[in-house]
């Protein structure tokens, strides 16, 4: 009998796997026995070979998501090079901060772009086979401020909640053409994506003070949720953003 979570077979499109959270997720589809490629700017040279070690083939694509008009070439080459696109996980995003009232033009739109307008589109593009397959999944990077305001950080807010909104939207249209659609919210993990907030002392001690498991998430902690969402064994979940959290929602 195949187990729920056997992924053997699958082809998975992750965005910005070359490290951080992308390539903990990367790691754990390969594990579990998906194919893996890796868009995004960066060598993912280091994804490539752990995928590889567990025994998958890798692709690697170049992409810039800043000119979400790369979509269609990055979901043609993942089809091209893996023989089909099962799971697309977008995971790539970039943050900035700054107070609200001296926030940039450019700050709000750079953030957006990336991390709502391109999610969108490469959904879009990815999905057109997804439907012609009868099967699919993607799986969203939403955040903790999906649920909460957060401080300093009015773009990157404005579309992580806007994440979580959209992965309700595309389940409702596409559950029925055989595609999950769920999120998943990181709390907060030791990548290069908070290594501002580790470096500060007093906002590092006030976060570590909140989180009920009382550590920073590593990578790795999310491969169990990725796998669950992207494998028969959530057939039935739609919509959902789950949050791998430490407990810090809970607080
Ligand atoms: P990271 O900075 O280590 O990784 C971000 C990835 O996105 C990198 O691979 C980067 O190259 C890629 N990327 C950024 N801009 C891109 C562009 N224009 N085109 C292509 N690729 C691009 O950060 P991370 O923490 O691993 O973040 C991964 C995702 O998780 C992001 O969406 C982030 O918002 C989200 N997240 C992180 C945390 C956390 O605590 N680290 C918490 C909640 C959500």
């Amino acid at each position: 009998m195949t187990h729920p979570f056997d992924l053997t077979g699958r082809k998975a499109l992750v965005t910005g796997g070359n490290t951080g959270l992308g390539q903990g997720i990367a790691v754990a589809l390969a594990e579990a026995g998906a194919d893996v490629a890796v868009a995004g700017r960066s060598s993912a040279a280091d994804t490539g070979r752990m995928v590889e070690a567990a025994g998958r083939r890798f692709a690697e694509i170049k992409a810039d998501f800043s000119d979400p008009s790369c979509v269609e070439r990055v979901v043609e080459e993942t089809v091209s090079a893996l023989g089909g696109i099962d799971i697309l996980v977008n995971n790539a995003g970039i943050i900035r901060r700054n107070d609200a009232l001296d926030f940039t033009e450019s700050d709000w739109d750079d953030v957006m772009t990336v991390n709502i307008k391109s999610v969108f589109f490469l959904s879009q593009a990815a999905a057109k086979r997804m439907v012609a397959a009868g099967r699919g999944r993607i799986i969203n990077i939403a955040s903790m401020l999906s649920f909460q305001g957060g401080i300093r950080v009015a773009s990157y807010t404005s579309s992580k909640s806007g994440v979580a909104g959209l992965t309700k939207l595309l389940a409702n249209e596409w559950a029925s053409k055989g595609i999950n659609v769920n999120a998943i919210a990181p709390g907060y993990f030791a990548t290069n994506n908070t290594e501002a907030l580790r470096a500060d002392e007093s906002r590092n001690a006030e976060i570590l003070g909140r989180i009920p498991a009382g550590r920073w998430g590593d990578p790795k902690d999310l491969g169990g949720a990725a796998v669950f969402l992207a494998s028969d064994a959530s057939a039935y979940v739609h919509g959902t953003t789950l949050a791998v959290d430490g407990g810090w929602l809970a607080r």
